[in-house]
């Protein structure tokens, strides 16, 4: 696309807001890019792009497996832009494209890792094809933004651009079904020890075989629709991985990744499932890119989980756990349940997941709690759950439904009562939180470890 006087303006535009934050102290916003899609629409294709795009999307994980991703060519001395500290939808892509560049918009950089909101791909596929793009799952998410699987992946299907070489997930026989005419390779998981027989959660997004509509053979149940699949009346099945984690050592958390024959381990930050596949997903794109696995072994090895999406603390002998578990997503909160649910300790849960912010604009739908396996939380070893926000009389009788006896249960309108319920019974208490609500979650910790030295004195 040819720059005109209207893209100049809007950048020139954008640059002033740009500064005028900068000047009031506020950083990492997408208003820039908010003003420069204003004033000219097509902005992102009339903005020059860095040589190379790298991608990532997906329902969950997509943040995760993006800061990775950018953890490792950072270690690896690699140069390159990311939105990051912004937004993933085109606002924030066009803020880092324009922070970023000279000032007539030539980029400073040769390297661009976007993370994708999947549900925002018409708002920049249209102007910007990546050159990889990482898709880690595709599941239900928020009603109200996402409805439901297949639209998410008819928009992928429609915007994706067609020279985009994919690296997709080939346990998820929605995300690997993604852009047929694309180039693409596949990552996907042997066997774990937590493999079931039969698929324990309320939501499978793939009922039936996704091309004939035929009763499917789940050969591996991992979670929901995670695993490996078989059609026998058409022969479907789920595509053999070029990224093949041959085998998962949870004791010494590492993993072992074959590609063409050769095999090579890496160590993982964390083993439960998701983490696992978030991880395999970031050795398949850091190849794709062209790091060897020495290169990726190497960085793999210092890193942690992002903060704010899992940290733990350890006070007067009680470990604090946050956990990210984001509100309107059945898929995200039943992973977070089923982790707490396989922790060991006696456990005490506290969590607010309401709309925290819709809450004020009065989003009546509470549909996704019955999506969400709160089954889980039914266990001995989860001795207390706390549940404050303005929807606790709608959680408490979810949990009542999941079965979890009415004296291991409290609940309040006001989160900052939660942390004085919290038994001390429990010698691990986890605090679930959306990605809106970190802070109410680090005041809650704050609480709880002011709280334990008060006792302890
Ligand atoms: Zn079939």
């Amino acid at each position: 696309m040819k720059r005109n006087l209207r893209f100049y303006f809007a950048l020139m535009f954008a640059r002033g807001t740009a500064l005028v934050l900068k000047l009031i102290g506020r950083k990492g916003t997408s208003m820039p890019g908010s003003w420069a899609i204003i004033l000219c629409p097509d902005f992102i294709g009339r903005m020059p792009k860095p040589e190379k795009i790298i991608g990532i999307t997906g329902t969950n994980g997509k943040t995760t497996v993006a800061n990775m991703i950018e953890d490792v060519l950072e270690d690896n001395g690699i140069d390159f832009i990311c939105n990051r500290s912004g937004t993933n939808v085109h606002t924030g892509i066009a803020s880092t494209l324009i922070a970023n560049s000279h000032f007539f918009g030539k980029p400073k950089h040769k390297l661009a890792v976007f993370e994708m909101d999947e549900r925002s791909a018409p708002n920049f596929f249209p102007y910007m094809q990546p050159d990889i793009l990482l898709c880690t799952n595709i599941f239900r998410d928020s009603y109200k933004r996402n409805a439901h699987a297949e639209f998410i992946l008819d928009i992928l299907n429609r915007e994706i651009p067609k020279g985009t070489k994919l690296v997709l997930n080939a346990d998820d026989p929605l995300c690997s079904s993604i852009g047929p005419e694309n180039d693409r390779v596949y990552y996907g998981i042997d066997h774990l020890d937590t493999d079931k027989a039969v698929c324990d959660n309320i939501v499978n997004d793939v009922p039936v075989c996704p091309k004939c509509f035929g009763p499917l053979v789940r050969d591996v149940v991992r979670y929901h629709h995670i695993g490996r699949v078989h059609c026998e009346n058409c022969g479907y099945h789920s595509p053999t991985p070029d990224y093949r984690a041959t085998q998962v050592d949870v004791e010494h958390m590492q993993m072992t990744v074959e590609k063409d024959g050769a095999a090579h381990i890496y160590p993982l930050a964390n083993a439960n499932n998701i983490n696992i596949y978030n991880s395999l997903a970031a050795v398949a794109m850091l190849s794709e890119f062209g790091l060897t696995p020495e290169q990726i072994q190497k960085s793999f090895k210092k890193m942690g989980i992002s903060e704010t999406r899992y940290s733990e603390t350890v006070a007067n002998g009680r470990k604090i756990i946050l956990h990210l578990a984001k509100g309107q997503n059945p898929i995200a909160c039943s992973r977070a349940f089923e982790n707490i649910r396989n922790a060991p300790g006696k456990k005490s849960v506290i969590m607010f997941l309401d709309d925290y912010f819709d809450a004020r604009h009065t989003v009546e739908n509470t549909a996704w709690f019955y999506d969400t396996d709160f089954e889980f939380l039914n266990d001995e070893s989860i001795v207390q759950i706390v549940i404050a926000g303005a929807r606790h009389h709608d959680t408490y009788v979810r949990t009542l439904l999941a079965g979890v006896p009415a004296e291991r249960i409290v609940h309040m309108r006001n989160e900052d009562d939660a942390p004085a319920a919290v038994t001390p019974e429990a010698d691990t208490i986890f605090i679930l939180y959306d990605v809106y609500t970190i802070r109410l979650a680090n005041a809650i910790r704050q609480k709880l470890l002011e709280g334990g030295k008060e006792a302890a004195k």
